[in-house]
């Protein structure tokens, strides 16, 4: 945790700010290690604190050792109240926030408090950092990942025409947890026939029937960090149309998947599968970007998609983990979506998700 105290610091460094109050969850456990629910932190060059409430105080003691506790009590104690005397300890006359993660009545009330600080906008500090992973992050990745391919290579045989969408659903969050998932990753997508045409949509009462795509988006989370995986199949033989347009998102990821390395900008990580698929006769059918990072966030950088005329993309750096899911969607038809995480390395790309991209099961 120290490392990353350090990184952060040397940005703030770089952006010529003093200090940043760290607000949004996942930037607080990042930094510091702890876990809870409430708490924000206060990170200077020379001060690393944390603010939570008496619920945390022994957790937090537990979980972020390298920083100074700071007690809030209510009625009692305001954020504002700590903050202000840490400022004024501190000599802070300017204070950055993550404006997109702090309510705007929380915003106030620390305004109103820290009489003299100007506060500043220190958007996507921890963020940046976020996107490269450490040694640490990456190996609870591979568990994560590690267990979603263990459940859906488990489950996929057990799937049968007659059951619903939610079933299946519930079958691969059973698999997942049976295996040490925390939690699924988010809410397991199990989309059969025309529904498989939403990229997002939800499992309900259709049955998955003989021959349709059905798309299985899931992951298992593990130690807060989440996995990702998008597997098409159907059970029994599948359609012409179905192998066709398979055959076309495979060739697309494997596209991606053998290009994908440091320095490359993700808008050409996009165009690498992309310029297959719109080759193909499908490029409207391809209506969301490439893939986005994993970590503590299920979508967080980078963000491998087109930019607008003009724009500079990001590129990717030497240990990012990111997903790779192109896709084909037709309304009233269904869709294809295939996708695997992948870590860049030194000079390409390792797939890290293992699970078999078989098209028919059951
Ligand atoms: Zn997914
Ligand atoms: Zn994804």
């Amino acid at each position: 945790m120290h490392e990353r105290v350090t990184r952060l610091r040397a940005l703030l460094r770089e952006r010529d700010l003093p200090a940043l109050l760290v607000s949004a969850p996942s930037n607080r456990r990042y930094l510091s290690g702890f876990r809870g629910s409430a708490g924000m932190l206060l990170v200077s060059e020379s001060a690393a604190m944390l603010f939570t409430d008496g619920r945390y105080l022994i957790q937090s003691a537990r979980e972020a050792p390298d920083f100074a506790l700071s007690e809030l009590v209510n009625p009692g104690r305001s954020l504002g109240d700590a903050l202000a005397e840490a400022a004024g300890m501190l000599g802070l006359r300017r204070i950055g926030v993550e404006a997109s993660n702090l309510s705007l009545a929380e915003y106030r009330r620390i305004e109103a408090a820290l009489d003299g600080v100007e506060l500043v906008a220190g958007e996507g500090l921890v963020e940046r950092l976020r996107e490269v992973k450490d040694g640490a992050e990456i190996a609870i990745l591979r568990r994560a990942i590690a267990i979603t391919d263990q459940a859906i290579t488990a489950v996929l045989p057990q799937l049968r025409p007659e059951m619903s969408e939610r079933q299946a659903a519930w079958m691969l969050e059973v698999a997942m947890r049976e295996r040490g998932a925390e939690a699924p990753s988010f809410p397991i997508i199990v989309a059969a026939g025309p529904n498989a045409a939403l990229p997002h949509a939800r499992p309900g009462d259709d049955l998955l029937g003989e021959g349709l795509p059905i798309v299985i988006d899931m992951g298992a989370r593990v130690d807060g960090y989440h996995a990702d995986l998008t597997r098409t199949v159907t059970i029994g033989a599948p359609a012409a149309r179905f192998r066709e347009i398979y055959a076309i998102v495979l060739a697309a990821q494997q596209q991606a998947l053998a290009g994908l390395r440091p320095g490359l900008a993700c808008s050409d990580a996009d165009a690498l599968a992309r310029d297959h698929i719109t080759a193909a006769g499908y490029g409207a059918a391809f209506g969301h970007g490439l893939g986005h990072g994993v970590g503590l966030d299920i979508h967080e950088g980078p963000g491998l998609r087109r930019v607008a005329e003009g724009k500079q993309s990001p590129v990717l750096h030497a240990g990012m983990v990111t997903s790779v899911e192109p896709g084909i969607y037709l309304e009233g038809w269904g869709g294809v979506r295939i996708e695997d995480l992948a870590l860049i390395t030194a000079d390409g790309a390792e797939q890290l998700s293992q699970a078999p991209k078989q098209v028919v099961t059951g």
